[in-house]
């Protein structure tokens, strides 16, 4: 017997290998394999059955003897078809090895080549294992063994069988009681598998029991008459109750037909309230795929649904792999959210993902947002997907008012305003005074304030103070990059260069040079502008451990912080009803990302933690702080207007194209030295121009190469350029040619990056 096995390493193609007679019967189609591959034993996986090459290597002379499978770990295999087809299709799709891909489909402890059994957690048992009904008996039994007649009666008394752990919390004892109930054949031990899943301890929140509203009942009724494999797209703003509905249509696809699903969310860790209603309703049916979960855990995890004990899957990004049985639904909550893509390989986008898996299985997909991303409204206009509208908050409830604070100076040096000291000149440009003043009004009045600093790969631009402008590539429409040595602005998708002026080109101002301001230096202002808030700060430097996002955020649902302060990790899915202030500190850090979503970015960040305002009776108000308050980002995030900035973005998305107008490969070239990862990159370049131009077939087009925004990433150069094409087929074709054949010299440690459909282009 002859198998292909796919190995999680940079290696397109599978290898071929031979199946020694005793292991031909645990090797199928899905089976985990481990082989002989230069010298060492790898994990891989059965792709094929049949086919001629040669193992442990790619292409070598013919003749040379196919080498043995020397391992198979599992009685059947884990990979089952419908799997086995979708990481097919991401490997194809996003240009990966498939055995990379199929790594990423399982749980880490079922990837590894050394300890290829996963461990499980066991408890020791004690059952009684002979019938003493009388006293007469016990006496003679036990006699003078007085312990052990006390542990054998507790054990009666839980019910002729209990885990030694509690015996003992219950009485003291010595081992050697046990062992001789048990040499005496009294009692048996045995060891008994626990499935490991740390959310059964964490209490469970009563489900809510609204009504739903018509809006969301016509929505619930369209998902649960759903065609298989249709997708819909949820279009409600914050607080419409689109997760009511999501249970609605899991209460009809788990607990009437008895079928599956899968809740997908942006990122597990910031989403604990949103976890807990689906575990309010369903309980033991949920499986949490958290990240602080540790690899035995979540194996558990992924055993419960793969043996149907539990029916729903709640995860972050690779939950889309979660092996749920008779999948009725997937939910992607939030799904413009760019932490759906992998940024390593695979990357593989989680929503997309999702569709196919749902055609394939027979499934419903909901995408659920209240800014949907571009290519979900593309396709939802274009009747791929169909739309379903929650317009209104629930319960009467209305969008907060939201309220520009302009940060540019008045032209007009006279009308500047004056302060007492340096302290508060400092702080007024960060903290502008009606936001000051809107905080006092609030945490004065008991109620909570969020505060967003929004500091996503900070990149240096150059604003005018005066009228706020920011210098754009002529040829991109994505803002210039400063440069400090040589001083200039460089556009980072097509390397054009300006000098720098000293004066704006739009109204003549003198030009100020903007830094990246921290949550600390934001923590500070406000503690001593207003010494009596409670202040919680949120971001990487205090959300390091496992649980400590949910524990701060438990502190602002208690009521114990006045004032939570944090990057974007703030701006996602939370509901407290005793927000009633958001304010975000400066708009436009985002905004002017070189980068082509910068403006969707940031009108959906905007639109998000404006919604954390005002969910519930007292209502809520939103200031922006911005120098931009013209830019259509901010100004349709302020009137709630989702469908003039899509319009908006949408025609300056045509123009130069950038998708959802077209297809987009970005190619990135990295290397430790410099000189020769430009090199490679403009060689590239060329190599690809010139087979373009003999492919007059192929509708597609090369912009680049130049260095990438964020030039040098832990020690490594980078360079990039990128493919376009209205064509899917098309770039597929040349980004496969690029990841599988482009030559790149081994010298410099240079790699070459395919990201299929980016999100970011930093
Ligand atoms: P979204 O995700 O759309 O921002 P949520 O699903 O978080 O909104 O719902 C917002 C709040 O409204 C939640 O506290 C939820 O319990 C409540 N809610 C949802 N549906 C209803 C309803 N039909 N009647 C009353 N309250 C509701
Ligand atoms: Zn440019």
């Amino acid at each position: 017997m002859i198998v292909q096995v796919s190995l999680p390493v940079a290696l397109y193609r599978p290898l071929t290998y031979t199946v020694p007679p005793e292991l031909a019967a645990r090797v199928a189609v899905g089976s985990r394999v481990i082989v002989p591959i230069r010298g060492r034993r790898e994990l891989g996986f059965v792709v094929a059955e049949g086919g001629e090459g040669v193992g442990g290597r790619g292409s070598a002379p013919d003749g040379v003897a196919l080498k043995a499978i020397s391992g198979a770990p599992d009685e059947a295999p884990v990979l089952d078809r419908s799997l086995l087809s979708l990481c097919h299709w991401i490997a194809g799709y996003y240009i990966a090895p498939l055995g990379m891909v199929l790594r990423t489909a399982l749980p880490a402890a079922l990837t590894g080549a050394d300890a290829p059994e996963p461990s499980q957690k066991t408890k020791r048992v004690a059952t009684i294992a002979a019938e003493l009904p009388t006293l007469l008996e016990r006496d003679a039994v036990f006699a003078r063994a007085k312990k052990q007649r006390e542990v054998f009666e507790l054990l009666e008394s839980l019910g002729g069988t209990a885990p030694v752990d509690l015996l003992l919390e219950r009485m003291s004892f010595s081992p050697s009681v046990l062992k001789s109930l048990g040499d005496r054949r009294l009692v048996t031990i045995h060891d008994e598998v626990v499935v490991r899943d740390p959310f059964a301890a964490r209490p469970r929140a009563p489900a809510a029991d609204h009504a739903p509203t018509t809006a969301q009942r016509d929505a619930i009724a369209a998902l649960a008459g759903g065609r298989p494999g249709e997708t819909f797209l949820l279009h409600g703003v914050t607080g419409s109750g689109k997760t009511l509905v999501y249970l609605e249509l899991l209460r009809r696809v788990v607990n009437e037909r008895k079928q599956g699903a899968i809740v997908l969310v942006p990122e597990i860790a910031l989403t604990p309230q949103t976890v807990s209603r689906f575990r309010a309703v369903f309980g033991d049916q949920v499986a949490v795929l958290h990240s602080a979960l540790s690899d035995g855990e979540r194996y558990d995890a992924w055993l419960a649904l793969r043996r149907g004990e539990k029916r729903i899957a709640v995860g972050a990004r690779s939950a889309i792999f979660a092996p749920v049985r008779d999948l009725g639904a997937i939910v992607v909550d939030e799904e413009h959210e760019s932490s759906y893509k992998q940024g390593e390989a695979p990357r593989y986008h989680a929503r997309e993902v999702a569709i196919v898996r749902a055609r394939t299985e027979g499934a419903v997909v909901v995408l659920g947002s209240a800014t949907p991303s571009l290519e979900s409204w593309v396709n939802a206009s274009a009747g791929k997907y169909r739309l379903l509208t929650l317009p209104d908050r629930v319960g009467g409830g209305r969008l907060p008012h939201v309220q520009v604070a302009d940060m540019r100076l008045p032209k007009d040096r006279d009308a500047r305003p004056r302060y007492a000291n340096t302290a508060e000149a400092a702080a007024r440009m960060v903290l502008s005074e009606s936001l000051e003043q809107a905080l006092r009004v609030h945490v004065g009045r008991g109620e909570q304030c969020i505060l967003l600093l929004n500091r996503r790969g900070y990149s240096a631009f150059v604003q005018c103070a005066q009228c706020g402008v920011v210098d754009v590539c002529p040829n991109c429409s994505i803002s210039l990059t400063y440069h400090r040595t040589p001083e200039r602005l460089v556009c980072h998708y097509c390397q054009h260069t300006e000098e720098v002026r000293t004066t704006c080109r739009q109204c003549g101002g003198a030009v100020l040079r903007q830094r990246g301001l921290g949550t600390q230096q934001v923590e500070r202002i406000i503690a001593e502008r207003l010494p009596a808030a409670r202040i919680a700060r949120m971001d990487v430097d205090t959300t390091s451990g496992k649980w400590s996002h949910s524990e701060i955020l438990d502190r602002v649902e208690r009521g114990d912080v006045d004032v939570l302060l944090g990057t974007q990790m703030i701006a996602k899915g939370l509901d407290f009803p005793n927000v009633t202030l958001v304010g975000v500190v400066d708009a436009d850090v985002g905004i002017n990302l070189p980068d082509f979503r910068a403006s969707e970015r940031c009108f959906q960040l905007l639109s998000q933690v404006a919604g954390r305002a005002g969910r519930g009776p007292k209502g809520g108000e939103v200031i922006i702080q911005t120098r931009v308050p013209e830019h259509h980002a901010v100004r349709f995030a302020v009137e709630h207007d989702y469908a003039r900035f899509v319009a908006q973005e949408l025609a300056s998305r045509a123009d130069p194209p950038y998708p959802p107008s077209l297809r987009l490969v970005n190619v990135v070239f990295s290397g430790t030295n410099e000189e020769l990862t430009s090199q490679l990159a403009i060689d590239s370049a060329d190599r690809i121009r010139a087979m373009l131009a003999k492919r007059p077939d192929l509708d597609v087009v090369i912009v680049g190469p130049a260095k990438c925004p964020i030039e040098r990433i832990k020690n490594r150069w980078r360079w990039h350029f990128m493919l376009k094409s209205a064509q899917s087929r098309h770039v597929t074709r040349v980004a496969r040619y690029i990841a599988e054949r482009l030559p790149v010299p081994s010298a410099g440690r240079l790699r070459v990056v395919v990201d299929r459909d980016p999100v970011s282009l930093l």
